[in-house]
């Protein structure tokens, strides 16, 4: 039996005298409850912003709009909500409106890696599909800010079908990512069409949802949802906790419901100043997270989306993050720290370097205590020569359905079948001039 703490029944009773404690766990409630304006903030926290702060704090709602579920309100300490992580992530800051010249509104180009409208194609072999624009809380930290709130983005069924048709005709997507917004804001029935229907692509081998619901409305994971879900599989689940404070009883009910319905939790956490930005911060999230069966997947550091300035650190912080975690922590609970690259170059990831050197036989390590080692390569090894035809090769791949892409960058400069020797740039003088411009 989940106990309600003082702060969850003192908000409740403020938002509706009538309500009943029950109703705080109906997700719906929570939703229709949701605090979207500064007044109730205030109302429901008892705390007061100085007037010339209430001025600018008008102005960054107005760009960006402000919409916390109940529960997630529930969970900010009121007496120094200042530093509070739960606060810094759904309250606006007025240094949203502050514009660097770096900044983008779209900085992953996912629009324009998006054949048709809610299908961002960018890797060879899975697509982001949005099938929602909307959230249950406005993360002051979404890389898709330019969205939030916008009601014409919010997808018709119509564009649902589009982005479905585009799968079904593309038969080397075999990954499928929903998101959004959030897919868990759609109706169980909904998602079970929209699931449905992917089940029905051949090529189609796994479905991925991104949700932060877990986080920020652990509600809306009732047993419905789940019963429904687990029809469905494989079905994976990527949810969205940034602070150990976010892992709650209620959160974590949440996660055991989707566990034990086998469906294979990950985690994506975002680099945030002032908030996360802590080895011991994130060591005790990511164990707080294995042992709710959830596996960190990515550390993301911070896009450069317009607004999140303030929330972003140097990559230098990750790093040491990372130096922080990997042979000091089980390697399963360390997640990959990756930067998405400006322009839509995908996930690159980052970490400390453990490679010291390297000769024709040798290479030299170190490990996280400064250990310095070597590893001697073998004094033979038979190459086998690649020239893809998997039939004629003695390692016996022998899958029939096993796909051929074409190799493309840096595995193309490595592959033995392909002539080309470097990447050039197509933009510099001198290949202008070669090409007589
Ligand atoms: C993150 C992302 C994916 C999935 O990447 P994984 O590394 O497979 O998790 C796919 N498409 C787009 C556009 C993405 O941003």
């Amino acid at each position: 039996m989940v106990q309600y703490t003082e702060n969850q029944k003192s908000i409740a009773e403020k938002i509706d005298t009538d309500t009943v404690i029950s109703n705080w766990k109906n997700w719906k409630w929570q939703l229709k409850h949701s605090i979207q304006d500064i007044d109730t903030f205030e109302h429901l926290l008892d705390i007061k912003f100085p007037p010339e702060e209430r001025k600018e704090l008008e102005k960054t709602l107005a760009k960006f709009p402000l919409s916390v579920t109940p529960y997630y309100l529930s969970l900010i300490e009121a007496e120094d909500y200042k530093n509070d992580p739960i606060f810094l992530q759904a309250f606006p800051s007025p240094s949203e409106l502050i514009l660097n010249k770096c900044e983008m509104n779209d900085p992953l180009s996912e629009d324009e890696d998006s054949p048709v409208p809610g299908i961002t194609h960018r890797y060879p072999d899975r697509v982001l599909f949005h099938i929602s624009n909307t959230c249950s809380m406005y993360c002051r930290h979404c890389t898709r800010k330019r969205k939030v709130g916008d009601r014409d983005s919010i997808p018709q069924k119509d564009e649902i079908v589009e982005g479905l048709k585009y799968i079904h005709s593309h038969p080397e997507v075999r990954d499928v990512l929903l998101s959004g917004g959030d897919p868990l804001m759609l109706s169980d029935d909904y998602l079970d069409w929209i699931l449905t229907e992917l089940d029905q692509i051949p090529h189609v081998e796994v479905v991925r949802i991104g949700t932060r619901m877990p986080v920020v409305l652990p509600y809306r994971i009732t047993d419905n949802l789940v019963n429904m879900l687990k029809k469905h599989h494989p079905i994976w689940l990527n949810t969205h906790f940034n602070h150990p404070r976010e892992i709650t009883t209620s959160s974590k009910q949440a996660l055991r419901r989707l566990a034990d319905a086998g469906i294979p939790l990950g985690n994506q956490t975002v680099l945030l100043a002032g908030i996360n930005d802590c080895h011991r911060i994130i060591k005790s999230l990511i164990h707080k997270l294995v042992h709710n069966r959830v596996r960190p997947y990515y550390l993301y550091q911070c896009d450069m989306s317009e607004g999140l300035a303030h929330f972003r650190t140097p990559v230098g912080k990750g790093i040491e993050i990372m130096e922080n975690l990997i042979g000091h922590t089980s390697g399963f609970s360390i997640p990959t720290y990756v930067i998405d690259a400006p322009g839509g170059g995908g996930k690159i990831p980052v970490m400390p370097n453990y490679m010291v050197s390297w000769s024709t036989n040798k290479v030299i390590l170190r490990n996280y205590e400064g250990v310095i080692t070597s590893y001697k390569e073998p004094d033979s090894y038979e190459a086998i020569f690649c020239d893809r035809n998997c039939d004629d090769c003695k390692l016996q791949l022998k899958l029939d359905d096993a796909q051929e892409y074409k190799a493309i960058g840096i595995s193309k400069l490595l592959s033995d079948h392909d002539e080309l020797v470097s990447l050039v740039p197509e933009d510099t003088d001198r290949m202008e001039r070669r090409n007589g411009e």
